[in-house]
């Protein structure tokens, strides 16, 4: 909705709000805050609260640090947890320059600039569900989060073998009394791992809600004595956490993706955006799959993709059609996980469409065979790809990439590859666990 200073004020006056968090995401995807008290609101409100970008990750810039948080008034909202003295609210804040210009290392001012371009292509918003997967695991005896799942239910179990469901029902619960819609959520396949659906919403609305989601999530988990982790693949051996995104644009109150007299029921504009996205997978990996940890999921034998094809029925490709027509049209795509950026993530992946409907890109022909039992012959004769294997790679796919680069800007773009460089480095000097216990002694 679009409230007024004066809605606001009234409402934090209704909710008996104390306090206000100034919430805005950081180009590592983390949330950061600025808590004020009640009475600055209206100075909040007013776009005066004035804080110092230079210590913030990325967005370091030392020669113009005072940058200036602008709420974004449609994202009051008054946490459900706290206090009877006093409610704590939060508003989500775009970044601003002293001279008023919105700044080019803020995520969302990144993917407001991309959005608009869709709308420029004559479109009326784009539209993302996400799929966010977590593990639940115990604390130690300091408090400190262990990787030891606290049940051994699977997919779609029931308790009692399902001991994280009352804390995932008490996320849903505390999800819906914030406004989200859930559709779904379940146990997953791998013991303690579990996913929550929401229902999508315009490209900005989900990149906010999926920040949301993971601090109700952490916030709830604790309440339960659990540890609640997005970090893409925790354990060796079993199933990682994914976050599955689907996409459709709209136009005109349609939906664009759609197309009754066509075969497949996909319209020129879904088979360019698909295009689109199976060109640029590789250049996007990095921003979709930011953690040195990311690749560790994307290895076959775990549902997750590791090869750039699509289908319409096969789950093992990297984009998947749903069988829904309609308003529903969508395309899946399956390799991001919950650990990227939000904002940078969606933006890289609507460039990319965007990209191919712009180029008229034309669409490869779907992969109905199981990928993984292709050989590489077969894999090269129809035109799959590997994704990235490391950050490594994904980061030089990225540099590659003038499509993505674009759409990041050049400061984020600058600042993300010197950050994942950095992060790659560190870690590929490293000697693991693993690396002993085979060479040691043998050697
Ligand atoms: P899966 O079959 O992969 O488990 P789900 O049914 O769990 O998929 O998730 C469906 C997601 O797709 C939900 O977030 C839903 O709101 C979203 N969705 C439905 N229609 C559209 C649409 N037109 N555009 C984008 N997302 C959509
Ligand atoms: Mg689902
Ligand atoms: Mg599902
Ligand atoms: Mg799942
Ligand atoms: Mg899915």
């Amino acid at each position: 909705e679009n409230y007024s200073k004066e809605d606001i004020l009234r409402f934090a006056e209704e909710a008996n709000v104390r306090y206000v968090r100034l919430q805005f995401t950081d180009l590592l995807g983390v949330i950061k805050n600025v808590e004020i008290p009640v009475d600055q609101l209206g100075k909040a409100l007013d776009n005066k609260i004035m804080f110092d970008g230079s210590s913030i990750e990325g967005f370091v810039r030392i020669e113009e640090s005072d940058m200036y948080l602008v709420p974004d008034r449609s994202t009051w909202l008054v946490f459900p947890w706290g206090h009877e003295l006093g409610k704590v609210a939060r508003l989500i804040c775009d970044i601003h320059l002293p001279d008023g210009s919105p700044f080019p290392g803020d995520p969302r001012a990144v993917l407001k600039r991309v959005v608009q371009q869709a709308k420029d292509l004559g479109f009326d918003s784009f539209n993302v569900g996400p799929e966010p997967e977590f593990f639940l695991f115990k604390l130690d005896s300091e408090g400190k989060p262990t990787a030891e799942v606290n049940d051994e239910g699977g997919y779609f179990d029931w308790a009692p073998l399902d001991l994280g469901e009352n804390c995932r029902r008490d996320i849903t619960l505390t999800l819906e009394s914030m406004g989200f819609e859930i559709e779904a959520s379940h146990h997953e396949v791998a013991p303690g791992q579990h996913e929550i659906d929401f229902q999508y919403a315009d490209a900005i609305e989900t990149a906010d809600n999926i920040a949301t989601f993971r601090l109700v999530v952490k916030t709830v988990a604790r309440q339960y004595g659990l540890h609640a982790t997005f970090m893409p693949k925790p354990v060796y051996g079993i199933n990682g956490s994914g976050m599955h995104c689907h996409m459709s644009l709209f136009k005109k109150g349609g939906n664009a993706f759609y197309d009754a007299k066509d075969e497949m029921g996909l319209s020129e504009t879904a088979r360019a955006f698909l295009a689109g996205i199976l060109n640029h997978a590789m250049g996007f990996t990095a921003v979709t799959n930011p953690l040195v940890n990311s690749y560790k999921r994307l290895v076959p034998g775990f549902e997750a993709p590791c090869y750039v094809a699509w289908s319409l029925k096969n789950r093992s490709p990297l984009v998947r059609i749903p069988a829904a027509r309609g308003m529903s049209t969508r395309i899946e795509v399956r390799s991001p996980d919950p650990s990227a950026n939000p904002y940078l993530g969606i933006a890289a992946m609507l460039a990319s469409g965007l990209d191919g409907i712009k180029n008229k890109t034309p669409l490869p022909t779907p992969t109905n065979r199981n990928i993984y039992i292709m050989t590489a012959e077969e894999k090269a004769q129809a035109g799959i790809w590997n994704l990235p294997e490391n950050l490594g790679a994904a980061i030089d796919a990225l540099v590659g990439d003038e499509v993505v680069r674009e759409a990041l800007g050049e400061h984020v773009f600058h600042h993300f590859v010197e950050a994942k460089r950095m992060e790659w480095d560190i870690y590929r000097t490293q000697i693991s666990q693993w690396e002993s216990d085979q060479y040691l002694s043998l050697y």
